[in-house]
């Protein structure tokens, strides 16, 4: 019994620990909260009591008496309206303070987290539950709501039960059956009874809201899921409206938003009846417990144990039991699964990494000279068991264009996340200057990448905020930087030029094709003016004349920098001092353009296979 009640009040460790990050955030709304509690709590108990004195009065004909207490009544009242609805105003706002601090303290450990770990898709799936159920069962900043009002059930039924010890220890005048069942002992034994009662109706009623409300929890997203996924696809994304034209899609998009809109219908449906069953249920309990109070209050005023105006007050304090108790039981329960949840939002921000971070600073260089090497690297991706990278070894040559190709699959992208310390190897160290990169700073040491990545992003943001992202911002550096990626011309059309914002989700904005969103995403690798280039597929999404162009600018572009390139396209490598070719997460070859092409290896085939589309 007892220990069936510690695990079931287990869940207020959570409550506590929520409570303190909410005092992190807004020292004064917990007090806040807490005078709102009770100011209501003391305002309907200060009421009654007034209310039964003007009941006396007047039955007493005592109108002096009356006016006073009438005028009680009336202050009491206001003064507690007013102090609640100030108490509301700061606690909903603090409240909503609370909830946007949720949204950031998620997002920021988010960012803070290594690539690897954030990159996990477990964690997105983690953090999307997070957002789902703080949105349908209340955030860090619901939890002082939560606890006001048990508090102030708790202090209601308190005050409640201390007024009950009064009332059953006056004593009747009247004899007889009445004088008996109003006397101190009888009287007491049948209020405890009619409260347990209350508290018995009131504890099943809540058992049967606690089963409802796990049913709800448990089928909810899989119901919603779907056809908020239908929904916004239909309105949203942009490549519908074509597939959805030319396809004739149309009808049955809809008719499975319809069958969707079906079931989501049902499920709320069972949802609705079984809350409205238990309103029943609530209301029930706490009719028959009015019953039997009053009766017992009565019973009271006809032994002329209590006055009528103490009648009103005993009445009233009885009727504020059950509703206070159901309001206990039934906020318990949504707290409870509220920390349930947040208990997932706390381990997530107590997660740690497990990449120890190095500490040793960069050596900063105006030559651009260092050294990079692999040295016996081999890698497998997290929670996979195929070898991506196996034994590669590697000096990178500084000041030089490197060229990465081979066959899809063959690793590129991988080694260039390696060199990025976007992952750590597996087996094998990669050194910078002799030492493992792992010792460094790892800000440090990615300062000296500039990366377009095949899967770049750019942001609903001015231009300039694009390009400088987390470094200051230096105008003329930009538009040099603009024009080595051949964006210049492009940015100088809009009317704004850098403050121009790209995309419309936050306002009017230019919409970029691909090749023009490529452009700017080189513009913002060379912005950051890091002594080594790392491009991806640069030209991918770049017509044939922006193509040729880039690689006619890409000798002054790198200048006083070290080049990596991963290119597909066989012609690019001619621009490159070296070429590592990769196959099957080796590297099989590495030499100049001439010396592969003689060594007649893949390199050779590969070569040839693309010139043959030329020929
Ligand atoms: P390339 O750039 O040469 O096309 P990648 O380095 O992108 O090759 O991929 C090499 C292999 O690693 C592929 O088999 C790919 O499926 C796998 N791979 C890539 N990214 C991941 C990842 N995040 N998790 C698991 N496997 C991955």
């Amino acid at each position: 019994m007892l220990s069936s009640l510690r695990s079931s009040l287990a869940f207020h460790r959570t409550g506590l620990r929520l409570l303190g990050v909410v005092r992190k955030i807004d020292p004064t709304l917990l007090p806040v909260n807490l005078v709102y509690a009770l100011a209501q709590v003391a305002g309907v108990y200060v009421g009654l009591a007034l209310t039964a004195g003007l009941v006396d009065a007047l039955v007493a004909l005592e109108a002096r008496r009356a006016v006073v207490f009438a005028a009680g009544v009336a202050v009491t009242s206001c003064a507690s309206a007013c102090v609640c609805a100030f108490c509301k105003r700061r606690a909903t706002v603090g409240g909503m303070r609370c909830a946007w601090r949720f949204s950031a303290m998620l997002r920021e450990k988010a960012l803070s987290l290594s690539y690897e770990t954030a990159e996990d898709p477990k964690l997105a799936e983690r953090l999307a539950y997070i957002e789902r159920t703080a949105q349908m069962h209340g955030n860090i900043g619901t939890v002082p709501r939560y606890y006001r009002d048990l508090l102030s059930a708790a202090a209601n039924m308190l005050t409640c039960v201390s007024l009950v010890v009064a009332l059953a220890f006056s004593r009747p005048v009247a004899a007889g059956w009445l004088g008996v069942v109003a006397s101190p002992a009888v009287s007491a034994g049948l209020l405890v009874l009619v409260l347990l009662a209350a508290v018995g109706g009131n504890t099943l009623v809540g058992r049967a809201r606690t089963r409802l409300m796990a049913w709800v929890t448990s089928t909810h997203s899989s119901v919603e899921n779907r056809l908020i996924y239908l929904l916004n696809l239909v309105l949203f994304d942009r490549r519908v409206p074509k597939v959805s034209r030319i396809y004739d899609m149309g009808d049955m998009l809809m008719r499975n938003i319809e069958k969707n809109q079906r079931a989501s219908m049902s499920y709320f449906d069972r949802w609705i009846s079984g809350e409205r069953r238990i309103d029943v249920g609530t209301s029930a309990v706490n009719a028959a417990f009015t019953v039997a109070s009053y009766a017992l209050v009565a019973v009271k005023v006809l032994a002329g144990a209590i006055t009528v105006g103490a009648f009103t007050q005993y009445a009233g304090a009885l009727a504020q039991f059950g509703a206070a108790y159901s309001q206990l039981v039934s906020n318990n329960g949504d707290l409870r699964q509220c920390c349930g949840y947040l208990q997932e939002f706390l381990d997530f921000m107590d997660m740690e990494d497990p990449r120890p971070a190095g500490s040793i600073p960069v050596e900063k260089r105006d030559d651009g000279q260092f050294e990079i090497a692999f040295e016996h690297v081999s890698f497998r991706y997290p929670g996979t068991s195929e070898w991506v990278l196996r034994d590669v070894s590697f000096r990178l040559d500084t000041l030089g264009k490197l060229a990465v190709v081979g066959p899809n699959g063959a690793g590129k992208t991988t080694f260039i996340k390696l060199l990025c310390r976007l992952y750590d190897p597996t087996e094998g160290r990669i050194t910078l200057n002799g030492v493992d990169i792992r010792k460094y700073d790892e800000d440090e040491y990615r300062d000296l990448f500039g990366v377009v990545f095949q899967d770049f992003k750019l942001f609903a943001l001015p231009v300039w905020e694009n390009l400088a992202a987390g470094y200051a911002r230096d105008d003329a550096r930009m538009w040099r930087a603009l024009a080595q990626a051949g964006a210049d011309g492009l940015v100088r059309s809009w009317p704004e030029g850098l403050e121009t914002r790209l995309y419309k989700d936050l306002g009017d904005g230019v919409m970029v094709s691909g090749g023009e969103a490529q452009k700017l995403a080189l513009a913002r690798a060379l912005y950051k003016d890091a002594p080594l280039v790392i491009l991806d597929e640069p030209t991918a999404a770049l017509d044939p004349i922006s193509e040729a162009e880039v690689y006619k600018r890409f000798d002054r572009m790198v200048t006083g920098r070290t080049a990596v390139y991963i290119s597909h396209r066989m012609s690019s490598c001619r621009f490159c001092d070296k070429i590592a070719v990769f196959d099957g997460g080796r590297i099989v070859e590495q030499g100049s353009h001439e010396e592969l092409l003689a060594a007649g290896g893949l390199y050779a085939r590969l070569w040839e296979a693309q010139a043959s589309y030329y020929a």
